[in-house]
């Protein structure tokens, strides 16, 4: 038998080769100090020197069922063991009964999957599958949203994480409106005498602009600090697209899969006229609890029709891979085994109970907003202005933020949290009991104390 790895390196040293030979993405790489992690099971992990973390917002918002679900990891198993490998052109049962599942929970409409191992490579698909069906090359995008790290898909982002690319080091053709955010309209409104001015912007954007193909939206924007729209937004602006002849793209690989408190965030609106149908819908994530690394990126079949007679210039070794599919499968079933999305909204609006009461005890907490078990406390730096704490220019410039100093005292606390420049992710596995969102709640309270 083979040596354990485990068996061959000490903590230290599988800390010191970590940083030694791999990248920190998105920190200074001096400042970067990864943390040995060895095990998981539920809503926690364990370190090397066997400390537990209650996993708060779920890894990067990905851990949906929690860790080590029993039955995603047998179809894992039993994958492996049946068909590791077979290449994207052949049919196999996994890739058919997982398409079937798709069209039961997907927004009506969408009945055609390609298969990626990524929500980046999802949305690449998008763009190319958007620009070839219209012919049409401009992509409206909006400030504060993230697509992706490859380079049409950090084109497409508005966080500063595109900044440090030269204009035409990334993808091209990339537009950005202003994004939805009521707390701090970025173009001066208020809701809901607004009449939703940023659906308008963006109709202003696309009439003024020749050759946009489509518009890709979060329909809750996540990592840059879960903004809801109002009601009125998205059936606006699906009439705006219509109406304009232009694709509308919902990016839920965060926003998807029981996070919101429904299967996908699109479905909170619009529903007296049949819900939303975007013409794509790219996901991943939470797709298989992100055990293996899956992304759909899901078309309707006026879109696929297209590719009857045109060919789709596209593909990975890795599309459609049976050792991704089968453990979607499994997730998919068990968040219905165990009706995950309804608890996501109970669960979700006792968190939010928890969480405004935290916001009257904290000066330095300008709003909290939330929808299903998909939270944000968003620190400011005094409640007129709505400053932030910290600005995106302090994360460029290798600052520690506020939030990530907090979030670093909660893990003296045994609580995990996800902190961008100035606001807090909140996103639990959906498996989570009201005792630990007390406890993570306390974890919070007591470490906002140094902000
Ligand atoms: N789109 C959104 C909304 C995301 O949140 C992310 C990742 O966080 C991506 C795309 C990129 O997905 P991945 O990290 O799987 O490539």
């Amino acid at each position: 038998p083979i040596e354990p790895l485990s068996a061959t390196m000490t903590s230290e040293e599988v800390v010191a080769a970590t940083k030694q030979f791999n990248y920190g993405t998105w920190r200074y790489q001096k400042s970067w100090n990864p943390l040995h992690v060895v095990d998981a099971e539920g809503c926690y992990f364990t370190d090397a020197a066997g400390r537990r973390y209650l996993d708060f917002s779920s890894q990067l918002m990905c851990v949906n069922l929690g860790h080590k679900n029993p039955a995603v990891i047998r179809a894992i198993q039993e994958q492996a063991a049946t068909l590791p490998y077979v290449m994207p052109g052949y049919a196999t049962t996994t890739r058919a009964g997982l398409s079937k599942l798709l069209l039961e929970v997907l927004p009506a409409g969408l009945e055609k999957f390609f298969f990626t191992t990524s929500g980046t490579e999802a949305n690449e698909a998008a763009f190319k599958i958007a620009r070839m069906y219209t012919g049409k090359t401009k992509i409206i995008a909006r400030y504060r949203s993230y697509h992706g790290s490859t380079m049409a898909s950090i084109g497409a982002t508005g966080d500063p994480r595109r900044w440090p690319l030269e204009p035409g080091a990334k993808g091209q053709g990339f537009l950005f409106a202003p994004e939805v955010n009521c707390y701090k309209c970025p173009i001066k409104h208020t809701y809901p005498g607004c009449n939703t001015a940023c659906a308008d912007y963006l109709e202003h954007m696309i009439e003024n602009e020749s050759d946009v193909a489509a518009v890709v939206v979060e329909p809750v924007v996540g990592t840059n600090g879960v903004l809801i729209p109002p009601p009125e937004y998205f059936p606006r602006l699906r009439e705006i697209c219509d109406r304009r002849g232009v694709l509308l793209i919902a990016d839920e690989v965060m926003s998807g899969w029981g996070r919101t408190g429904e299967w996908f965030a699109v479905d909170h609106w619009g529903k007296d006229s049949g819900g939303i149908k975007p013409d794509m819908l790219v996901t991943a994530k939470g797709i298989t609890s992100a055990y293996v690394p899956l992304g759909v990126c899901a078309t309707t079949a006026k879109i696929a029709a297209y590719f009857d007679d045109h060919y789709f210039a596209h593909g990975h070794t890795y599309e459609a891979h049976p050792m991704t599919l089968a453990p979607a499968v499994a997730a998919i079933h068990e968040m219905q085994r165990l009706d995950l999305v309804a608890r996501s909204r109970a669960m979700g609006s006792y968190l939010g109970e928890k969480l405004h009461a935290l916001k009257a005890r904290h000066p330095s907490i300008g709003e909290v907003r939330g929808l299903g078990l998909f939270w944000a406390v968003e620190l400011v730096k005094d409640h007129g202005s709505k400053a932030p704490l910290n600005s995106m220019q302090d994360k460029i410039d290798g600052k520690v933020a506020v939030v990530e100093k907090v979030a670093a005292e909660m893990m003296k606390r045994g609580v995990t949290i996800q902190a961008w420049i100035s606001h807090f992710v909140i996103a639990p596995p959906l498996i989570i009991e009201k005792e630990e969102i007390d406890f993570a709640v306390d974890a919070l309270d007591q470490s906002l104390g140094i902000a």
